[in-house]
């Protein structure tokens, strides 16, 4: 009789040395075929034997057919799991973890790839950078959390208000970078302003009763600049000018 395989063992080796078993059961049946023997009842009983070996032999073969395919199975949904974890661990490192907008690190990248693009195609680029008007005091006078909340509803009404093909991005604390590609300054004001004006109108009141917020926007389209680095620069040089003018407006 055979011996029953460890499923545990090497499925190769298994696999061989279950057609040599399965060779050896025909060399028997050929050597009782080639030399019948005289008494009926002993070719019956090693027919019986052979035939019981060879069912036993393809049972186990039908046993390992079914572990490889659950194998199969097994390495294909480890591989689904492998390429969704790794998607996401690629999301993440472009994401800033409070508001869900792109991170600086993204942002640095994407800047210099639109800013060589627009030159390269002779292609307008405006770049906007904005940032929220006494953020310090909703610390102060509200708390933290407060901070938290209002920074993600900015985040939310940039991301609504400008164009799907535009970048959005958290630069630092409660300074957000947003990029126009394609638009000229006039194009990139109008969406600036926009914005602008949406973080103005939106009610407040939703995070707290005495809650107010508004924000400055600095714009530069120079694309006569060295740099992607010295375009975002003249940017920050006119949020500088608009938080000097009075705040809660947009200067290029
Ligand atoms: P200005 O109008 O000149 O921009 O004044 P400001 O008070 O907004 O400017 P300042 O740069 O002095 O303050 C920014 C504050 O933002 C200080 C810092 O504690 C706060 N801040 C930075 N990151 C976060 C954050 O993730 N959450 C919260 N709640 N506050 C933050
Ligand atoms: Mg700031
Ligand atoms: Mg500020």
């Amino acid at each position: 009789m055979i011996e029953k395989r460890k499923t545990d063992s090497k499925p190769e080796a298994d696999i061989e040395a279950m057609f040599k078993e399965e060779i050896g059961v025909l060399q028997q049946a050929e050597v009782i075929a080639a030399n019948p023997p005289s008494d009926k009842t002993a070719v019956a009983r090693a027919f019986q034997n052979l035939t019981e070996e060879y069912k036993n032999l393809l049972q186990q073969a039908m046993k390992m057919t079914r572990i490889g395919d659950m194998a199969q199975e097994k390495l294909r949904r480890t591989q689904e799991d492998l390429s969704g974890a790794n998607e996401k661990l690629e999301r993440q490192a472009k994401t800033d973890g409070l508001t869900g907008l792109l991170n600086r690190r993204y942002l640095d990248t994407a800047l210099t790839k639109a800013f060589d693009t627009a030159r390269e195609h002779s292609r307008p680029l405006t770049v906007a950078m904005s940032d929220v008007d006494f953020f310090k005091k909703v610390n102060d006078n509200f708390s933290h959390q407060t901070g938290d909340e209002v920074l993600r509803a900015v985040a939310k009404i940039l991301r609504d208000t400008v164009r799907d093909s535009d970048t959005v991005a958290r630069y630092g604390g409660e300074e957000f970078v947003m990029l126009f590609p394609d638009l000229p300054v006039e194009g990139g004001l109008a969406i600036a302003e926009r914005v602008r004006a949406a973080v103005q109108a939106y009610d407040w009141s939703t995070i707290h009763p005495d809650l107010k917020i508004t924000i400055s926007i600095g714009v530069s389209a120079d694309l006569s600049l060295a740099n992607a680095e010295k375009l975002l620069a003249k940017a920050d040089e006119k949020l500088y000018e608009a938080k000097h003018g009075g705040r809660n407006q947009v200067r290029h």
